[in-house]
């Protein structure tokens, strides 16, 4: 029995309610910059995509993270996040597994 509640997030592509670990945020920083942020600490408003490339993609047709985000997104950092979205997600796979092996 475990009473701790999972916090669940919505995915902005799909509208999926999921727990926050298997979701990847994207954030704005106080800096306008928009990044991939796997600790999911960084500063910033958030927006949160399952850990799928198909999510990813779904959001950039949709401009799903222009509304999440609540500000104009660019195709160049489409492009760009997109990029990174590839490289992180076999890593964010690796440690959602990792985590999974723990049991908790
Ligand atoms: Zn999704």
């Amino acid at each position: 029995m475990k009473p701790r509640k999972i916090p669940l997030r919505k995915c902005v592509a799909c509208q999926q309610m999921m727990p926050k670990k298997e979701l990847i945020r994207v954030v704005k920083t106080p800096n306008d910059e928009m990044l991939i942020d796997l600790t999911g600490k960084k500063a910033g408003r958030g927006a949160y995509l399952c850990g799928k490339l198909s999510c990813f993609k779904l959001a950039k047709k949709t401009r799903a993270l222009d509304r999440a985000l609540k500000s104009p997104v660019s195709p160049e950092i489409y492009d760009a996040l997109e990029q990174d979205f590839i490289k992180v997600e076999d890593e964010f796979q690796a440690a959602k597994a990792a985590m999974e092996d723990d049991g908790s």
